[in-house]
């Protein structure tokens, strides 16, 4: 029998070990700090833009036999015909348009600036907007451009042209709507920019089942977009599964990047089967949405409280006065109430909370916990 080596602690051991990663870990990377992910936790979680609503027992059947009868012993398969097809289907996906899926579309975001970029290429987008834009950028050797957005969080397009004709980007992200701050980019800015830009323009549709218009049927008109999507937003977020459309040809390239097998057969297959209730999936969408309108209105109403305009399960608030944003972040938390806070991020966000759209409950013990905190300062 061997006996295995204890293995070595104390500060001499970490010592080495500081030592070693100092020479071998890129000194960006050790200057990062990883993507926060608040852990779980009981109480009210508006964190995330996560769908509150559970799946019904039935969905959930269905999901438990799929997985049951999937063939965790072989690796996924080649090709994912019949998943292509139900995701076309439940998606609206143009017939013309090539697809690839990814384990959640930040792995797409990822694979899209791998194939593009060469060293020192530029990566663009309005800021402040999704940080993995910015991350994947970084990770991949790439120099991201944020674009500030104007003071009220719209976009700026005469500075988005600008940056375009000095910066040249391989790639633009636009999400539309913007996380985090909700607002959707006119039509018209969106194209000025896709006739800009001299390379790819990807429209990161994550949040479009709450803003009720996509570009996806003008994409085989577009030579130059591919359109992001992801099922997170949608009541999935666990199950990781983003899925990018575009020009064949795009997608061919991209597909060179992917890590084999990168969508699991569990997923594969628990999506196929929950596909087949998408109804249920647009029914919460729906409810998310219509529950938007009333609690940003509700928020704006309080004290010192400024909302601004949100097409996502999402609504991005500002607390201008005391306690300011961090206070506010923090008594919610005592409270087991969890929410983004935005404040330090970036100067434009400053005082800024996101919270998510809750179940009408969640939405309602959130006000209450707000009244109280302000109210109690
Ligand atoms: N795009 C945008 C704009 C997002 O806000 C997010 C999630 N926060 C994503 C993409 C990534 O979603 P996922 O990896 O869960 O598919």
């Amino acid at each position: 029998m061997n006996a295995a080596r204890p293995p070595e602690r104390g500060p001499a051991a970490a010592e080495a070990v500081a030592g070693r990663i100092a020479g071998t870990v890129r000194a960006d990377i050790r200057a990062l700090a990883a993507y926060a992910v608040a852990p779980a936790a009981d109480g009210i979680k508006l964190d995330a833009m996560e769908c509150p609503y559970e799946l019904p027992e039935t969905v959930r059947e269905d999901i438990a036999r799929a997985v049951r009868d999937a063939a965790l012993n072989r690796y996924p398969p080649g090709g994912t015909g019949a998943l292509d097809q139900d995701v076309r289907q439940a998606f609206g996906i143009p017939a013309e348009a090539g697809l690839l899926f990814g384990n959640g579309s930040d792995e797409l975001i990822h694979l899209i600036v791998q194939a593009c970029c060469e060293p020192g290429d530029a990566v663009m987008s309005p800021w402040p907007s999704f940080v993995y834009f910015d991350m994947a950028a970084r990770f991949d050797h790439a120099r991201f451009v944020g674009v500030p957005l104007t003071d009220s969080l719209e976009l700026d397009l005469p500075a988005m042209l600008r940056a375009i004709a000095q910066h040249r980007p391989k790639v633009v992200f636009l999400a539309l709507p913007n996380n985090p701050t909700g607002g959707l980019w006119p039509d018209q800015a969106v194209q000025a920019i896709i006739d800009a830009a001299p390379g790819l323009v990807v429209l990161d549709e994550a949040y479009q089942p709450f803003a009720g218009q996509t570009w996806m049927p003008r994409l085989p008109a577009l030579p130059n977009v591919a359109v992001l999507r992801t099922v997170s937003k949608i009541g999935l977020a666990g199950l990781r599964f983003g899925y990018l459309a575009g020009h064949p040809d795009w997608i061919a390239q991209f597909d060179k990047v992917r890590p084999p097998y990168n969508l699991n057969v569990l997923t594969q297959a628990a999506l196929r089967a929950v596909l087949r209730h998408k109804p249920v999936l647009d029914a919460q969408a729906a409810r998310l949405r219509a529950d938007r309108a009333p609690l940003a209105a509700a928020l704006a109403a309080l004290p010192g409280v400024s909302v601004f305009p949100s097409a996502g399960n999402f609504v991005l608030a500002r607390f201008s006065g005391q306690p300011d944003g961090n206070a506010v972040h923090l008594a919610l938390k005592t409270r087991k109430i969890l929410v983004k806070n935005f404040s330090g991020a970036h100067p434009l966000l400053a005082g800024c909370l996101r919270i998510s759209v809750g179940t009408p409950a969640e939405n309602a013990a959130l006000l209450a916990a707000l009244q109280d905190i302000l109210r109690s300062h």
